[in-house]
């Protein structure tokens, strides 16, 4: 039959490197067609602005890639595989697997239809171990990380290899949409500027991660702590979209064996280990995103105040690197782990309000923003997770911003109006006396705001509030 074909479903694998699918395809079938679908019929979580516009792009490359034979629809799936298998000779549908939960169940069903028509196969594309095999001795899910990464994982058999492949694609004659059709840029939004801080695609997550094995992983286990050096890889996006494979970074970081001390390599590896870990939990406790897993915070008395959300949203705090940090996220999509630990501690801890207000402000400003990882490390910084940073735990963003960024480059760099201060006033512009500021031309509350909040005040009052919870 001369118009046969086999399907490839692209879905947060978008890549033709070490794509498990494609290349099971490949050896199969001559002819193969990709298709994606735009699915918001079941999707229980819409895309963020910020991931809208990243697939938007991230599309226009693949596309481009397969000499603009991607088939892209808008819909749901059920219907529009069985729209195509009625107009065209196809063989088999494969694809690589989603673990999101609402993904879980209507790719379960959806496998149950397609099967009274054609072969269906799936395959694991974006994890090195599929959530079911990393299981405690008495099969149930870890809950706590070392145990999880090191005797759930590291005794496991090690991750797939990578493997890529050449593929051939059927310039087929299927109608379907364009990826403008799919509408997912905002007209005037912000995302259009931030987007020009990232170049999107397959081929720059690779240059992406070159850029970081060369400069980063080096001084990966001190370095990565501190927001203005580049030691972390910034390859979050490109991983969450499947841009890269982790298993390409993995066996990537391992080959330095030779030249890299082996603590970076392993604390590396161990990072991706933490990726892990958060699918796991999300695969085991679905509600991850809404509920906090330890039940007894549904009684904290979480604060409402639509001024702080705000201010900490915009990065209008009066902390330095609080406000660094939320203008990072803001101007570029992306935001630093260490920042990420300290702004989200200042919103549950210092300013009481619900981890589900940051959750979802991440949601939508980050180009990673990932179910698993975002609910879940929203959970650990308010401590609500099961392996999460204790109640006590209250970042301070004066000492931190101390220690973390020394010099106070990251501050000056998105915080402009403090870049005349004294060093010594840099992380407390409050303390600069009033001679010095009108010398500097800095008008506090009016250039820059005051504190939102005392620290000590508020530190006080977030202890006696989680307290309550420890009787
Ligand atoms: C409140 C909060 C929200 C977060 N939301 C997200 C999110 O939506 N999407 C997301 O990918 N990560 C999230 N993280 C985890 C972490 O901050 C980012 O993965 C990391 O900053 C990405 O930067 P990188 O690629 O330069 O990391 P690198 O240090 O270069 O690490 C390489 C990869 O390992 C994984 N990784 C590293 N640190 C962590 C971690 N602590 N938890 C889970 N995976 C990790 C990531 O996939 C990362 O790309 C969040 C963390 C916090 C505290």
């Amino acid at each position: 039959m001369t118009n046969e074909f086999s399907l490839h479903w692209f879905r947060q694998d978008l890549r033709l490197s070490d794509n498990s699918s494609l290349n099971y395809l490949s050896q199969k079938h001559k002819r193969i067609v990709c298709v994606f679908i735009y699915d918001q019929v079941n999707c229980n979580r819409k895309l963020g602005s910020a991931s809208k516009t990243w697939l938007h792009y991230s599309l226009l490359y693949l596309n481009n890639k397969l000499n603009n034979n991607l088939l892209i629809f808008k819909g749901d799936p059920e219907f529009i595989f069985l729209d195509l298998i009625k107009q065209n000779k196809i063989t088999e549908i494969s694809w690589n697997r989603c673990y999101e939960p609402w993904r879980v169940e209507r790719d379960k069903l959806l496998k149950k239809t397609l099967r009274k028509h054609v072969e269906v196969k799936t395959f694991n594309g974006s994890l090195l171990w599929e959530p079911w095999e990393v299981l405690k001795a008495d099969s149930t899910p870890y809950k706590i990380f070392t145990p999880f990464y090191q005797k759930g994982c590291l005794t496991k058999k090690p991750p797939r290899k990578p493997i890529s492949n050449n593929f051939s694609f059927f310039d087929h004659k299927i109608k379907s949409l364009s990826v403008t059709g799919l509408k997912l840029l905002d007209k005037l939004g912000w995302e259009n500027k931030v987007i020009n801080h990232w170049e999107i695609g397959e081929s720059f997550a690779e240059k992406q991660m070159n850029n970081f094995l060369k400069e980063g992983l080096g001084d990966y286990s001190h370095g990565r702590n501190f927001p203005n050096k580049l030691n972390v890889s910034r390859i979050s996006p490109y991983l969450h979209w499947g841009q890269i494979s982790p298993n390409t970074l993995w066996y990537e970081a391992e080959k330095l064996q030779q030249d890299v001390e082996t603590i970076n390599i392993d604390i590396f590896k161990s990072e991706l280990g933490w990726r892990e870990f958060f699918y796991n939990l999300m695969f085991h406790f679905p509600n991850i995103q809404s509920k906090n897993l330890q039940i007894k915070f549904d009684k904290f008395p979480w604060e409402s105040n639509d001024e702080f959300l705000k201010s900490w949203q915009k990065g209008l705090t009066g902390y330095p690197i609080i406000d660094a940090g939320m203008r990072e996220l803001w101007k570029t999509g992306y935001m630093h782990n260490r920042l990420r630990m300290i702004t989200g501690s200042f919103l549950v801890k210092n300013l009481l309000l619900h981890w589900h207000h940051g959750e979802k402000w991440f949601w939508d400003c980050l180009f990673d923003a990932d179910y698993a990882s975002n609910s879940a490390s929203w959970q650990w910084v308010a401590g609500t997770g099961t392996d999460a940073a204790p109640y006590f735990r209250i970042f301070n963003p004066i000492t931190q911003g101390k220690k973390f960024d020394p010099e106070g480059e990251y501050i000056k760099k998105y915080v402009p109006e403090l870049k005349n201060i004294p060093h010594k006033y840099l992380y407390t512009p409050w303390e600069c006396p009033s001679e010095i500021l009108s010398e500097i031309n800095l008008k506090l509350g009016v250039d820059y705001p005051f504190p939102i909040v005392d620290i000590k005040l508020s530190r006080a009052k977030a202890l006696k509030a989680f307290s309550i919870l420890k009787k």
